[in-house]
Protein backbone atom coordinates (compact mmCIF):
# COMPACT_ATOMS: atom_id res chain seq x y z
CA UNK A 1 0.00 0.00 0.00
CA UNK A 2 1.30 3.12 -0.79
CA UNK A 3 0.01 6.37 -0.29
CA UNK A 4 1.21 9.80 -2.43
CA UNK A 5 1.07 13.28 -0.81
CA UNK A 6 0.90 15.65 -3.76
CA UNK A 7 1.89 19.70 -3.40
CA UNK A 8 -0.87 21.61 -3.53
CA UNK A 9 -1.61 24.52 -6.32
CA UNK A 10 -0.10 27.78 -5.78
CA UNK A 11 -2.42 29.56 -3.80
CA UNK A 12 -2.25 27.11 -1.32
CA UNK A 13 0.04 26.88 1.10
CA UNK A 14 -1.11 23.78 3.55
CA UNK A 15 -0.70 20.63 2.90
CA UNK A 16 -2.61 17.20 3.43
CA UNK A 17 -0.02 15.56 5.79
CA UNK A 18 2.79 16.95 8.02
CA UNK A 19 5.66 14.20 8.72
CA UNK A 20 4.23 13.05 12.41
CA UNK A 21 1.54 12.05 10.99
CA UNK A 22 3.50 10.30 7.60
CA UNK A 23 5.48 8.49 10.58
CA UNK A 24 2.73 7.17 11.76
CA UNK A 25 1.49 5.81 8.86
CA UNK A 26 5.39 4.03 8.22
CA UNK A 27 5.73 2.72 10.81
CA UNK A 28 2.45 0.35 10.00
CA UNK A 29 4.44 -0.70 7.01
CA UNK A 30 2.30 2.43 4.74
CA UNK A 31 5.00 3.51 2.28
CA UNK A 32 4.49 7.43 1.45
CA UNK A 33 5.94 9.39 -1.01
CA UNK A 34 5.88 12.60 -1.20
CA UNK A 35 5.56 15.59 -4.33
CA UNK A 36 9.40 17.49 -3.83
CA UNK A 37 8.48 20.69 -1.46
CA UNK A 38 5.27 19.73 -1.00
CA UNK A 39 4.97 20.83 2.71
CA UNK A 40 7.32 23.69 2.39
CA UNK A 41 5.08 26.43 2.89
CA UNK A 42 3.40 24.37 5.79
CA UNK A 43 7.20 24.61 7.21
CA UNK A 44 8.11 20.66 6.52
CA UNK A 45 10.92 20.49 4.73
CA UNK A 46 11.61 17.26 2.02
CA UNK A 47 14.41 15.75 5.23
CA UNK A 48 11.39 16.09 7.51
CA UNK A 49 9.62 13.60 5.33
CA UNK A 50 12.22 11.65 4.63
CA UNK A 51 13.20 11.03 8.73
CA UNK A 52 9.63 9.68 8.95
CA UNK A 53 10.86 7.23 6.75
CA UNK A 54 8.89 8.76 3.30
CA UNK A 55 10.29 9.04 0.19
CA UNK A 56 10.44 11.90 -2.15
CA UNK A 57 9.23 11.24 -5.75
CA UNK A 58 8.64 13.38 -9.14
CA UNK A 59 4.67 14.20 -8.90
CA UNK A 60 4.50 11.61 -12.79
CA UNK A 61 5.97 8.66 -10.16
CA UNK A 62 3.51 9.64 -7.45
CA UNK A 63 0.32 9.82 -9.82
CA UNK A 64 1.35 6.68 -11.93
CA UNK A 65 2.31 4.65 -8.78
CA UNK A 66 0.30 5.23 -5.35
CA UNK A 67 -2.44 3.60 -4.85
CA UNK A 68 -4.07 6.45 -2.57
CA UNK A 69 -3.38 10.02 -3.36
CA UNK A 70 -3.61 13.05 -1.10
CA UNK A 71 -4.04 16.36 -2.12
CA UNK A 72 -6.70 19.01 -0.69
CA UNK A 73 -7.28 20.50 -4.03
CA UNK A 74 -8.08 18.61 -7.30
CA UNK A 75 -5.74 19.94 -9.56
CA UNK A 76 -4.96 17.10 -11.55
CA UNK A 77 -4.90 16.91 -14.69
CA UNK A 78 -8.03 14.28 -15.72
CA UNK A 79 -5.97 12.27 -18.60
CA UNK A 80 -3.64 10.72 -17.02
CA UNK A 81 -4.94 8.99 -13.82
CA UNK A 82 -6.86 5.73 -13.63
CA UNK A 83 -8.38 3.45 -11.18
CA UNK A 84 -6.89 5.45 -8.10
CA UNK A 85 -8.31 6.61 -4.55
CA UNK A 86 -8.15 10.21 -4.40
CA UNK A 87 -8.96 12.03 -1.04
CA UNK A 88 -8.76 15.79 -0.21
CA UNK A 89 -11.82 18.69 0.04
CA UNK A 90 -13.31 19.14 -3.51
CA UNK A 91 -16.77 20.56 -3.18
CA UNK A 92 -18.39 18.09 -5.39
CA UNK A 93 -21.81 20.35 -4.84
CA UNK A 94 -20.35 23.19 -6.50
CA UNK A 95 -17.99 21.28 -8.92
CA UNK A 96 -19.92 18.98 -11.13
CA UNK A 97 -17.89 19.02 -13.92
CA UNK A 98 -14.86 16.92 -11.52
CA UNK A 99 -17.47 14.67 -10.68
CA UNK A 100 -18.01 13.77 -14.53
CA UNK A 101 -14.06 13.30 -14.95
CA UNK A 102 -14.18 11.04 -11.64
CA UNK A 103 -17.18 8.48 -13.25
CA UNK A 104 -15.19 8.44 -16.52
CA UNK A 105 -11.97 7.95 -15.54
CA UNK A 106 -13.45 5.27 -12.61
CA UNK A 107 -11.67 6.98 -9.53
CA UNK A 108 -12.60 6.47 -6.30
CA UNK A 109 -13.18 9.96 -4.94
CA UNK A 110 -13.50 10.98 -0.99
CA UNK A 111 -14.06 14.25 -0.75
CA UNK A 112 -14.32 14.61 3.23
CA UNK A 113 -16.62 18.33 2.70
CA UNK A 114 -19.09 15.77 2.89
CA UNK A 115 -18.67 13.43 5.52
CA UNK A 116 -21.62 13.08 8.08
CA UNK A 117 -21.26 16.06 11.36
CA UNK A 118 -21.72 12.54 13.36
CA UNK A 119 -19.92 12.34 16.67
CA UNK A 120 -18.06 9.35 15.17
CA UNK A 121 -16.99 11.13 12.50
CA UNK A 122 -15.55 14.40 14.68
CA UNK A 123 -11.93 12.94 14.61
CA UNK A 124 -12.36 12.88 10.91
CA UNK A 125 -13.92 16.28 10.43
CA UNK A 126 -11.93 18.86 7.97
CA UNK A 127 -14.54 21.40 8.30
CA UNK A 128 -14.44 22.05 11.71
CA UNK A 129 -10.43 21.59 11.93
CA UNK A 130 -10.21 24.27 9.36
CA UNK A 131 -13.10 26.63 10.62
CA UNK A 132 -11.87 26.48 14.06
CA UNK A 133 -8.57 27.73 12.73
CA UNK A 134 -10.20 30.38 10.23
CA UNK A 135 -12.61 31.81 12.75
CA UNK A 136 -9.73 32.57 15.04
CA UNK A 137 -7.77 34.47 11.92
CA UNK A 138 -10.52 36.54 11.27
CA UNK A 139 -10.70 38.21 14.12
CA UNK A 140 -6.88 38.57 13.78
CA UNK A 141 -7.23 39.59 10.96
CA UNK A 142 -9.81 42.62 11.67
CA UNK A 143 -8.09 43.19 14.33
CA UNK A 144 -4.88 44.21 12.34
CA UNK A 145 -6.77 46.61 10.56
CA UNK A 146 -9.27 48.03 13.06
CA UNK A 147 -8.00 51.67 13.59
CA UNK A 148 -8.61 50.99 17.73
CA UNK A 149 -7.87 48.73 20.89
CA UNK A 150 -9.92 45.30 20.75
CA UNK A 151 -9.74 45.64 24.55
CA UNK A 152 -11.37 48.39 27.00
CA UNK A 153 -8.03 50.38 27.67
CA UNK A 154 -7.90 53.11 30.80
CA UNK A 155 -4.51 54.75 30.57
CA UNK A 156 -3.38 57.96 32.39
CA UNK A 157 -3.78 59.25 28.30
CA UNK A 158 -7.32 58.66 28.29
CA UNK A 159 -9.91 56.15 28.08
CA UNK A 160 -10.53 53.55 25.10
CA UNK A 161 -13.91 52.10 24.90
CA UNK A 162 -14.07 47.85 23.99
CA UNK A 163 -14.58 46.94 20.13
CA UNK A 164 -17.95 46.11 19.55
CA UNK A 165 -18.15 42.62 17.19
CA UNK A 166 -21.37 41.40 15.71
CA UNK A 167 -20.62 37.39 14.43
CA UNK A 168 -23.06 36.09 11.96
CA UNK A 169 -23.39 32.36 11.91
CA UNK A 170 -22.14 30.75 15.46
CA UNK A 171 -21.61 27.53 13.75
CA UNK A 172 -17.90 25.77 14.19
CA UNK A 173 -16.02 29.29 12.64
CA UNK A 174 -18.47 32.04 13.83
CA UNK A 175 -18.15 30.58 17.68
CA UNK A 176 -14.44 30.60 17.46
CA UNK A 177 -14.38 34.22 16.41
CA UNK A 178 -16.64 35.09 19.26
CA UNK A 179 -14.05 32.97 21.56
CA UNK A 180 -11.53 34.94 20.12
CA UNK A 181 -13.14 38.16 20.23
CA UNK A 182 -13.88 37.44 23.75
CA UNK A 183 -10.19 36.66 24.71
CA UNK A 184 -9.00 39.97 23.41
CA UNK A 185 -11.61 42.12 25.36
CA UNK A 186 -14.61 42.72 22.68
CA UNK A 187 -18.06 43.11 23.47
CA UNK A 188 -19.92 40.27 21.37
CA UNK A 189 -23.43 40.05 19.51
CA UNK A 190 -24.43 37.00 17.36
CA UNK A 191 -27.16 36.00 15.67
CA UNK A 192 -27.79 32.75 14.50
CA UNK A 193 -30.76 31.12 12.65
CA UNK A 194 -30.45 27.33 14.78
CA UNK A 195 -31.52 27.84 18.29
CA UNK A 196 -28.98 24.89 19.10
CA UNK A 197 -26.44 27.80 19.27
CA UNK A 198 -27.39 30.06 21.59
CA UNK A 199 -26.55 28.06 24.79
CA UNK A 200 -23.19 27.94 23.26
CA UNK A 201 -22.77 31.84 22.81
CA UNK A 202 -24.14 32.57 26.06
CA UNK A 203 -21.47 30.44 27.62
CA UNK A 204 -18.81 32.39 25.23
CA UNK A 205 -20.36 35.33 27.54
CA UNK A 206 -21.47 36.67 24.29
CA UNK A 207 -25.33 38.05 23.37
CA UNK A 208 -27.21 35.55 21.40
CA UNK A 209 -30.12 37.81 19.61
CA UNK A 210 -33.27 36.09 19.22
CA UNK A 211 -35.26 36.72 16.28
CA UNK A 212 -38.80 35.39 16.21
CA UNK A 213 -40.20 32.83 14.08
CA UNK A 214 -37.14 30.58 13.34
CA UNK A 215 -37.72 27.37 10.97
CA UNK A 216 -37.18 24.01 12.36
CA UNK A 217 -33.71 22.52 11.82
CA UNK A 218 -33.76 19.50 13.96
CA UNK A 219 -33.86 17.26 11.10
CA UNK A 220 -31.46 18.97 9.24
CA UNK A 221 -27.97 16.99 10.78
CA UNK A 222 -26.90 19.63 12.50
CA UNK A 223 -27.21 22.50 9.10
CA UNK A 224 -29.29 25.27 9.32
CA UNK A 225 -32.20 25.16 6.75
CA UNK A 226 -33.75 28.12 4.72
CA UNK A 227 -36.00 30.59 6.88
CA UNK A 228 -39.29 31.89 5.39
CA UNK A 229 -39.49 35.76 3.71
CA UNK A 230 -41.09 37.08 6.70
CA UNK A 231 -38.28 35.39 9.01
CA UNK A 232 -35.59 37.10 6.50
CA UNK A 233 -37.08 40.63 6.66
CA UNK A 234 -37.16 40.37 10.81
CA UNK A 235 -34.11 39.41 11.05
CA UNK A 236 -32.69 42.52 8.67
CA UNK A 237 -34.07 44.66 10.42
CA UNK A 238 -32.77 43.47 13.78
CA UNK A 239 -28.97 43.06 11.99
CA UNK A 240 -29.73 46.50 10.90
CA UNK A 241 -30.13 47.55 14.80
CA UNK A 242 -27.03 45.71 16.08
CA UNK A 243 -24.60 46.75 12.50
CA UNK A 244 -24.77 50.47 12.88
CA UNK A 245 -23.17 49.99 16.65
CA UNK A 246 -20.95 47.22 15.44
CA UNK A 247 -17.40 48.05 14.65
CA UNK A 248 -16.27 44.35 13.86
CA UNK A 249 -18.69 42.44 11.73
CA UNK A 250 -17.52 38.60 11.18
CA UNK A 251 -20.19 36.60 9.02
CA UNK A 252 -19.94 32.93 8.66
CA UNK A 253 -23.80 32.30 7.40
CA UNK A 254 -23.62 29.22 5.07
CA UNK A 255 -26.41 26.80 3.98
CA UNK A 256 -25.06 23.31 3.15
CA UNK A 257 -25.42 23.16 -0.56
CA UNK A 258 -26.50 26.43 -1.22
CA UNK A 259 -25.46 29.83 -1.70
CA UNK A 260 -24.91 31.90 1.26
CA UNK A 261 -27.95 33.72 2.77
CA UNK A 262 -27.24 37.79 1.90
CA UNK A 263 -27.67 39.38 5.25
CA UNK A 264 -25.69 42.90 5.31
CA UNK A 265 -26.94 44.92 2.52
CA UNK A 266 -25.50 48.57 1.50
CA UNK A 267 -27.55 50.39 3.07
CA UNK A 268 -26.07 48.79 6.65
CA UNK A 269 -22.91 49.07 5.57
CA UNK A 270 -23.53 53.22 4.83
CA UNK A 271 -24.70 53.42 8.87
CA UNK A 272 -21.70 51.71 10.25
CA UNK A 273 -18.91 53.92 11.55
CA UNK A 274 -16.03 55.02 9.37
CA UNK A 275 -12.81 52.66 10.11
CA UNK A 276 -15.65 49.27 10.56
CA UNK A 277 -14.05 46.06 9.16
CA UNK A 278 -16.39 43.18 8.08
CA UNK A 279 -14.39 39.68 7.24
CA UNK A 280 -17.06 38.07 5.32
CA UNK A 281 -15.93 34.08 5.59
CA UNK A 282 -19.03 32.71 3.42
CA UNK A 283 -17.05 34.79 0.32
CA UNK A 284 -16.71 31.58 -1.66
CA UNK A 285 -20.56 30.51 -1.89
CA UNK A 286 -21.48 34.26 -2.94
CA UNK A 287 -21.04 35.96 0.45
CA UNK A 288 -23.02 37.35 3.20
CA UNK A 289 -23.22 40.91 2.28
CA UNK A 290 -24.29 42.30 -1.09
CA UNK A 291 -20.80 43.45 -1.84
CA UNK A 292 -18.67 40.59 -1.14
CA UNK A 293 -15.88 39.90 -3.65
CA UNK A 294 -14.32 36.68 -2.59
CA UNK A 295 -10.32 36.98 -2.24
CA UNK A 296 -11.05 41.26 -2.44
CA UNK A 297 -11.03 43.35 -0.19
CA UNK A 298 -14.02 46.31 -0.97
CA UNK A 299 -14.19 49.70 0.48
CA UNK A 300 -17.94 51.25 1.04
CA UNK A 301 -17.57 54.90 2.31
CA UNK A 302 -15.06 54.13 5.22
CA UNK A 303 -15.95 50.41 5.65
CA UNK A 304 -13.36 47.73 4.62
CA UNK A 305 -15.26 44.78 3.30
CA UNK A 306 -12.93 41.23 3.43
CA UNK A 307 -13.92 38.26 1.09
CA UNK A 308 -12.16 35.36 2.55
CA UNK A 309 -12.87 31.24 2.94
CA UNK A 310 -9.65 30.26 2.97
CA UNK A 311 -8.38 31.70 6.29
CA UNK A 312 -6.77 28.09 7.63
CA UNK A 313 -4.05 28.31 4.59
CA UNK A 314 -2.94 31.67 6.66
CA UNK A 315 -2.00 29.40 9.74
CA UNK A 316 -0.61 26.69 7.29
CA UNK A 317 0.82 24.55 9.82
CA UNK A 318 -1.57 23.91 12.32
CA UNK A 319 -3.97 23.73 9.56
CA UNK A 320 -2.14 21.07 7.79
CA UNK A 321 -1.35 19.69 11.01
CA UNK A 322 -4.91 19.45 12.15
CA UNK A 323 -5.84 18.05 8.07
CA UNK A 324 -3.53 15.21 8.13
CA UNK A 325 -4.70 13.84 11.81
CA UNK A 326 -8.14 14.13 10.21
CA UNK A 327 -7.10 12.31 7.21
CA UNK A 328 -5.10 9.59 9.24
CA UNK A 329 -7.95 8.68 11.11
CA UNK A 330 -9.74 8.72 8.00
CA UNK A 331 -7.38 6.38 6.41
CA UNK A 332 -7.92 3.84 9.57
CA UNK A 333 -11.28 3.11 8.18
CA UNK A 334 -10.72 2.56 4.53
CA UNK A 335 -7.12 0.28 5.24
CA UNK A 336 -7.79 -3.05 6.50
CA UNK A 337 -5.35 -4.72 8.85
CA UNK A 338 -3.97 -6.78 5.89
CA UNK A 339 -2.62 -3.80 4.70
CA UNK A 340 -5.26 -3.46 1.79
CA UNK A 341 -7.98 -0.37 0.96
CA UNK A 342 -11.83 -2.39 1.62
CA UNK A 343 -14.55 0.25 1.19
CA UNK A 344 -17.37 -0.57 3.36
CA UNK A 345 -20.10 1.24 2.30
CA UNK A 346 -22.84 0.76 4.62
CA UNK A 347 -20.86 2.53 6.90
CA UNK A 348 -22.47 5.96 6.75
CA UNK A 349 -19.15 7.70 6.90
CA UNK A 350 -17.48 6.00 4.07
CA UNK A 351 -20.88 6.32 1.83
CA UNK A 352 -21.36 9.89 2.36
CA UNK A 353 -17.84 11.04 1.86
CA UNK A 354 -17.33 8.74 -1.44
CA UNK A 355 -18.42 10.53 -4.01
CA UNK A 356 -17.41 8.45 -6.81
CA UNK A 357 -16.62 4.60 -7.35
CA UNK A 358 -15.88 2.00 -10.38
CA UNK A 359 -18.26 4.50 -12.37
CA UNK A 360 -21.15 5.40 -10.21
CA UNK A 361 -21.98 8.01 -7.87
CA UNK A 362 -21.89 6.46 -4.27
CA UNK A 363 -22.97 9.96 -2.16
CA UNK A 364 -26.59 10.07 -1.61
CA UNK A 365 -26.19 13.44 -1.21
CA UNK A 366 -24.17 14.09 -4.46
CA UNK A 367 -26.57 11.76 -6.17
CA UNK A 368 -29.65 13.76 -5.52
CA UNK A 369 -28.20 16.76 -6.62
CA UNK A 370 -26.29 15.30 -9.79
CA UNK A 371 -27.58 15.85 -13.63
CA UNK A 372 -27.61 12.56 -14.43
CA UNK A 373 -28.09 13.82 -17.89
CA UNK A 374 -25.03 15.19 -18.00
CA UNK A 375 -23.39 11.90 -17.98
CA UNK A 376 -22.57 10.81 -21.42
P1 LIG B 1 -21.82 26.32 8.49
O1 LIG B 1 -20.47 26.75 8.06
O2 LIG B 1 -22.60 25.41 7.59
O3 LIG B 1 -22.74 27.60 8.79
C1 LIG B 1 -22.32 28.55 9.74
C2 LIG B 1 -23.45 28.96 10.64
O4 LIG B 1 -24.30 29.86 9.92
C3 LIG B 1 -24.34 27.84 11.15
O5 LIG B 1 -24.31 27.86 12.55
C4 LIG B 1 -25.72 28.21 10.61
O6 LIG B 1 -26.76 27.86 11.50
C5 LIG B 1 -25.60 29.72 10.44
N1 LIG B 1 -26.58 30.33 9.55
C6 LIG B 1 -27.07 29.88 8.35
N2 LIG B 1 -27.97 30.75 7.86
C7 LIG B 1 -28.04 31.79 8.73
C8 LIG B 1 -28.78 33.00 8.76
N3 LIG B 1 -29.65 33.32 7.80
N4 LIG B 1 -28.60 33.83 9.81
C9 LIG B 1 -27.73 33.52 10.81
N5 LIG B 1 -27.02 32.38 10.83
C10 LIG B 1 -27.16 31.52 9.82
O7 LIG B 1 -21.71 25.67 9.93
P2 LIG B 1 -20.67 24.60 10.48
O8 LIG B 1 -19.64 25.26 11.25
O9 LIG B 1 -20.24 23.71 9.37
O10 LIG B 1 -21.61 23.80 11.47
C11 LIG B 1 -22.86 23.33 11.01
C12 LIG B 1 -23.45 22.43 12.07
O11 LIG B 1 -22.75 21.20 12.18
C13 LIG B 1 -23.49 23.00 13.47
O12 LIG B 1 -24.68 22.58 14.06
C14 LIG B 1 -22.37 22.34 14.16
O13 LIG B 1 -22.54 22.28 15.56
C15 LIG B 1 -22.45 20.97 13.54
N6 LIG B 1 -21.20 20.25 13.59
C16 LIG B 1 -21.21 18.95 14.00
C17 LIG B 1 -20.02 18.25 14.03
C18 LIG B 1 -19.98 16.84 14.44
O14 LIG B 1 -20.78 16.42 15.24
N7 LIG B 1 -19.09 16.07 13.84
C19 LIG B 1 -18.84 18.87 13.65
C20 LIG B 1 -18.89 20.21 13.24
C21 LIG B 1 -20.07 20.88 13.20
Amino acid sequence: MTIGILKEPPFESRVSMLAGEVAALTKNGIAVWVEPEAGLKAFCIDEEYTGSGALIKPRADILSGADVLLSIHYNISPVSITNKVFIGVYQPLYNQEHVEDWLKQGLTVFSLDMLPRTTRAQTMDVLSSQANIAGYKAVILAASIYPHYFPMMMTAAGSCAPAKVLVLGAGVAGLQAVATSRRLGAVVEVFDTRSAAKEEVLSLGAKFVEVEGIADASKAGGYAVDQSEDFKERQKLRIAESIKKADIVITTAQIFGKKAPVLVTKDMIATMKAGSVIIDMAASTGGNTEVTKDNETTICGNVSIIGTSNLATSAPSDASKLYGKNIANFLKLLINKEGVIELNFTDDIIRDACITNEGKIISPIINKNYNHANIT
